[in-house]
């Protein structure tokens, strides 16, 4: 590839932090209100003009990882509990009490949009919006500030400690910390994915749209559509004048924008031919229109940045318990088919029916392959997050949150659920505000400490 050399300038610093907190999603604004309200003084930069991450930009929902394996006992409570609660003011999630006898927390993203800004605000957070972290400028393994690209320019932001909450480990990769990326034997992630609103649904009775599910199905079987599922009638949101299918699926690694523009392309052409399909051939769905895609297409899994620990599938399968556990999750080894194979392929697993035919069962990894009763915590139970899943290697002031956090790609698979998210995002902030107030390293503290604090 041809190379160029940038003529280097001065960077203005337009901002001094004591915590700098790289995205706005559901690992980024716990992290960000966290610190604050334990008194750091902290800026929050988000890519986008608005917060939420997948949760508003992926249109992801529900918010999963609440309440314990197949129960209704909460294991996070805290900031997620209290956005469900805001949300719920504003019409647009249920009362927590009602969440936690549902599977996942059902929710509005606008509204999500408005409390996170409310949120932020109230905490004194201040706020980059339209702001793409570009870069880390580190000295002897520290970071110094990140390089922030927006409409005013090329600038700084300095800080005392940093939480990448990127979901893709921008700032650690950034850095120069390790991490590490899929299946450990050819770094292939999980499948990424997009979510739709489809409006114009209101008249059609439940005989119409099973009748359209059995269609759709139909083609699928052809190869017709590359969806994974047939399910486009599920309601997740709160709302129910429109169904928010999760059926898409892309292969292809979130960190390369080329493998992006593609799956966001095609995506888009496979979302248009179904809907085109409902209106032409499924009884009562002729006003069917396409009310929303998703900003962005979701990536499950993409780099996941070194720490101290790193989570795996058996602490997932075994409901694994830690002395410095600042979080708990207990969505389950959900590993979508890292080669975007489509219906009746969904997980990667033992049972999954391409079998021999498929590159990854003839591998000598195979044995490395779940069966799908290996997949879950124990009923009823959860698995901690460690602290040291959080503190970045080679780093010292840096703290992961989200999805990027220290995990192999099956403990991922669990650990990358919103809720759990938020929960290890207020970890997160909680510890960049004592590592701040203590003078020391994030590594440094107590992770007992902070799981009393977090956990009690
Ligand atoms: C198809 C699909 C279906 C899913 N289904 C569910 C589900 O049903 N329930 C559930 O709970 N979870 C689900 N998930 C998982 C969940 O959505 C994510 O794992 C979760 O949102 C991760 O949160 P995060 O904050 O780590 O990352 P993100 O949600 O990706 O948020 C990262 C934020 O950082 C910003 N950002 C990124 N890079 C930069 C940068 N360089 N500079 C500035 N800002 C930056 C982004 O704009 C974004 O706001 C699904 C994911 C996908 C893809």
């Amino acid at each position: 590839m041809r190379t160029l050399t940038e003529t280097r300038r001065e960077i203005p610093v337009v901002s001094e932090a004591d915590v700098v907190v790289a995205g706005g999603g559901p690992g980024g604004i716990p992290a960000a209100i966290a610190a604050a309200r334990h008194g750091a003084k902290v800026v929050l930069i988000e890519r986008y003009g608005f917060m939420g991450g997948l949760a508003t930009a992926g249109l992801v929902a529900p918010i999963l990882g609440h309440t314990a394996c197949r129960s209704h006992k909460p294991i996070v409570e805290g900031l997620l509990r209290e956005m469900t609660e805001r949300m719920h003011t504003l019409g647009g999630a249920p009362t927590w009490a009602e969440a936690c006898q549902e599977w996942g927390i059902r929710f509005d993203a606008e509204t999500l949009k408005v409390v996170a800004d409310r949120m932020i605000k109230e905490a004194g957070v201040t706020l980059f919006l339209h702001t793409l972290v570009t870069d880390a400028i580190v000295t002897n393994g520290e970071i110094d500030a990140v390089i922030i690209e927006s409409k005013s320019g090329r600038q700084a932001v300095a800080g005392e400690v940093f939480v990448d909450a990127t979901g893709d480990g921008d700032v650690a990769f950034r850095a120069g910390a390790p991490t590490q990326q899929g299946r450990a034997f050819d770094g292939c992630v999980e499948s990424m994915g997009s979510f739709m609103h489809i409006g114009g649904i209101a008249d059609i009775t439940d005989e119409q749209a099973a009748m359209a599910k059995a269609l759709v199905l139909a083609e699928m079987e052809k190869g017709q559509f590359r969806f994974y599922n047939n399910g486009f009638t599920g309601r997740n949101t709160i709302y129910t004048d429109h169904f928010s299918p999760n059926m898409t699926r892309w292969p292809g690694d979130p960190t390369d924008v080329r493998d992006l523009t593609a799956a966001e392309l095609g995506v888009r052409e496979q979302v248009w031919d179904f809907i085109q399909f409902l209106r032409a051939h499924a009884p009562g769905f002729q006003k069917a229109y396409l009310r929303a895609t998703s900003t962005q297409i979701g990536p499950r899994e993409s780099r996941q940045v070194l720490g101290d620990y790193i989570l795996t599938g058996n602490d997932i399968e075994q409901g694994r318990k830690f002395e410095d556990a600042v979080a708990r999750g207990s969505w389950w080894i959900d590993i979508h088919c890292p080669l975007g194979e489509t219906y009746p392929v969904h997980l990667c697993i033992t049972e999954c029916p391409r079998q021999a035919a498929c590159p990854f069962w003839a591998a000598e990894h195979t044995s490395s392959m779940r069966a799908k009763a290996e997949l879950y915590p124990p009923d009823g139970d959860w698995y901690d997050i460690p602290y040291r899943a959080l503190t970045a290697q080679e780093i010292d002031n840096l703290l992961v949150s989200g999805r990027c956090i220290s995990a192999t790609h099956q403990g991922m698979a669990g650990a990358r659920v919103m809720g759990t998210c938020v929960a290890i995002g207020e970890a997160a902030g909680l510890a960049a505000a004592w590592a701040v107030r203590d003078g020391c390293s994030p590594r440094e503290l107590d992770g007992t400490k902070l799981k009393t604090a977090l956990l009690g």
